[in-house]
């Protein structure tokens, strides 16, 4: 192996990662009086947060009743009951001074006519639990992540946050006791090495959609962190529950907002019937995400979808007129018409299933702090680490995660672990002196890859893997043909021990990013099928057909998983947290979830 020279840094705290959800946690840490880094593989605001559409939930009640335990409720119901209630209560609750704190820094928000908020409904967001529509989803027209994302980046400018700008992150450096020291990461424009040494390291580097064929997410969605947290030997949480979102624009995957249906749009099939009147009675277009998905395909597979192959759904705004949506949906009508050629004041958008969101992630607790299993300890803190964002799974969204409850999960979050690293960490603190060997593995790794000499080009892997996740991990799933996602997904992961990276040289070298990229990826695809063959039952976002009910005397609990380098996997599990933080609000039983 090359022998690399490694500059040193030393902070507080380091984030990876400056989507909302990194964003949030290094202001709030600056603010703090901690000395605080932020490492980004893109510039701040190309984040993938910066495409969030629709909105950002909470109970203001600024358009009608509402109240913060509704939504708790509406959550926990969402979750199809695998999210962990102290987290779901800590984050309903923090969400309304979550967004009035937005306002103040300048989130420049839709507004009502008295000068409110804007607030729009969103698919499984009720009052009164499950009787009435809520209108919660706070937004600003149909560019609520750009709104919030380009004010969080202000405010951590105004903090004096360290940014280190087109870093890629490598590695966690962990000690031989289990404790995060660091990270490791490659400066790709100038093509140097970096060790930075913290008290905290916080991953919130985002999902890993970029594991499918077809994905609303961005390239950069490669669940980095969840790469970094597998080689590290620590296990990540529920990935068999992937969430498809029902209105990606079809042939190009771009996402349709679900706010489109919350202003009025609503799905037909072939017949111009509007089919979700059968399925969801009382939500209709607007139940939740997986109810939608799952209605969606089975019109399709019983052929009655439109277009020449019968293969997909209209998704219907013409009737809405140019008022609304050019007031309240511009970014849809151009996207429509830049994505799919269609004018949505004339006609419908094609639409079809599309992978959006990662329940599964990191496990964490509600203050962001990483958990493992550990003894008797089901909730065992993992010194030194956070995770937030979507990166993470603190549980608040369990099997299923409900439209504009990510944007609140950065926010809450990111501000949680900000509040809990100012409680643990003194400024200035002194770092322990590090054997000369701590960065070995995570070098070895990276040398193995930049001279990587096999037989095939890192996009041929990537595109094998993206077929096998879009054909077998589908919105669908069942034994057999799980079974042989387990086997072709192996297949897969074994064949990038024959990858080929063309370009050896360290700057810009884009070539040996995406192969560290698709090396984060491919853990994560396997855990995500292997998960999903190992669950026999249905529970939200997770639909086995061979398993069609949920069972909750066996399986009301989060799956631990573990994917080693060779790619042998194993599990464990934890509790779902039946209790909740305050007692103010009571425990919600498990019941059957319908809309
Ligand atoms: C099209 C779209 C629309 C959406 N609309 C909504 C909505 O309306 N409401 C809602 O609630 N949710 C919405 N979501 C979901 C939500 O936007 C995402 O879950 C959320 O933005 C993720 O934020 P994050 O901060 O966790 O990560 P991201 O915003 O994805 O940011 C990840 C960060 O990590 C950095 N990073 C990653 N890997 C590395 C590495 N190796 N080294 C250094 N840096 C790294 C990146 O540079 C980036 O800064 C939407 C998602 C999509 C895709």
């Amino acid at each position: 192996m090359q022998s690399y020279k490694i500059q040193q840094h030393k902070y507080d705290v380091v984030v990876v990662g400056a989507g909302g959800a990194g964003l949030r946690a290094t202001f709030g840490m600056a603010a703090k009086g901690l000395n605080t880094a932020c490492i980004t593989k893109v510039f701040p605001t190309r984040s993938h947060t910066v495409a969030a559409q629709g909105g950002m939930s909470a109970a203001l009640a600024n358009m009608g009743e509402d109240d913060w335990r509704f939504h708790f409720y509406d959550t926990i119901k969402g979750s199809d009951w695998l999210g962990d209630q102290d987290a779901i209560e800590y984050m309903c609750r923090e969400a309304i001074p979550a967004v009035i704190e937005l306002e103040h820094y300048g989130v420049p928000f839709s507004r009502t006519e008295e000068g409110k908020i804007y607030q729009r409904p969103f698919g499984g967001m009720t009052t009164h639990y499950g009787k009435g529509t809520a209108q919660r989803t706070c937004a600003a027209a149909d560019r609520t992540g750009h709104a919030i994302l380009h004010t969080l980046y202000q405010q951590s400018l105004k903090h004096d946050a360290r940014f280190y700008i087109e870093y890629f992150a490598l590695d966690l450096i962990m000690d031989a006791d289990g404790v995060c020291r660091g990270v490791i990461a490659l400066d790709m424009a100038e093509g140097t090495l970096h060790l930075f040494r913290a008290h905290a390291v916080v991953l919130a580097t985002g999902g890993y959609g970029r594991a499918y064929f077809s994905a609303t997410s961005a390239h950069t969605c490669t669940g980095d962190g969840g790469g970094m947290v597998l080689r590290a030997g620590l296990p990540l949480q529920d990935m068999e529950f992937v969430q498809f979102h029902p209105t990606g624009i079809y042939g190009a995957g771009c996402l349709i907002t679900e706010g489109v249906r919350g202003e009025g749009g609503y799905l037909t099939n072939s017949k111009g019937e509007r089919f979700m009147e059968r399925y969801a009675p009382n939500a209709k277009d607007l139940a939740s995400r997986d109810v939608v998905s799952r209605a969606m395909t089975i019109e399709i597979r019983e052929g009655r979808g439109v277009g020449p192959n019968a293969d997909h759904i209209h998704l219907n705004l013409m009737h809405l007129g140019p008022g609304v949506i050019n007031e309240k949906l511009p970014g849809i009508a151009e996207s429509a018409h830049i994505f799919a050629g269609v004018d949505v004041a004339k006609q419908p958008i094609p639409v079809i299933p599309t992978v959006h969101y990662n329940m599964g992630g990191i496990p964490t607790n509600y203050h962001g702090e990483v958990v493992r299993k550990l003894g008797d300890d089901p909730d065992a803190v993992v010194p030194g680490l956070f995770a937030i964002g979507e990166a993470a799974c603190v549980s608040v969204h369990g099997a299923n995660r409900l439209g504009s409850n990510s944007l609140l999960d950065l926010v809450v979050f990111g501000r949680a672990a900000a509040n809990r690293a100012a409680e643990i960490i003194k400024p200035g603190a002194p770092h322990k002196d590090m054997p000369a060997s701590a960065c070995d593995a995570a070098l070895a790794n990276f040398d193995k890859l930049r001279h990587a000499n096999g037989s095939q080009s890192t996009a041929q892997i990537r595109a094998n893997m993206q077929a096998v996740m879009q054909k077998d991990a589908a919105v669908f799933r069942t034994g057999s043909t799980l079974k042989e996602g387990c086997v072709n997904i192996s297949k897969t992961f074994d064949s990038f021990a024959d990858v080929k990276v063309t370009d050896r040289s360290l700057v810009w070298n884009s070539d040996l990013i995406e192969t560290l990229e698709l090396q984060n990826l491919l853990g994560q695809a396997v855990a995500t099928m292997y998960s999903a063959e190992n669950r026999p039952e249905s529970r939200g976002a997770h639909a086995r057909e061979d398993f069609p009910d949920r069972d909750d005397t066996n399986w009301q609990k989060h799956t631990l998983v573990n994917v080693d380098d060779k790619g042998k996997v194993a599990f464990d599990y934890r509790p779902v947290h039946m209790y909740t933080m305050t007692g103010d609000v009571d425990v919600v039983p498990p019941k059957p979830r319908v809309y």
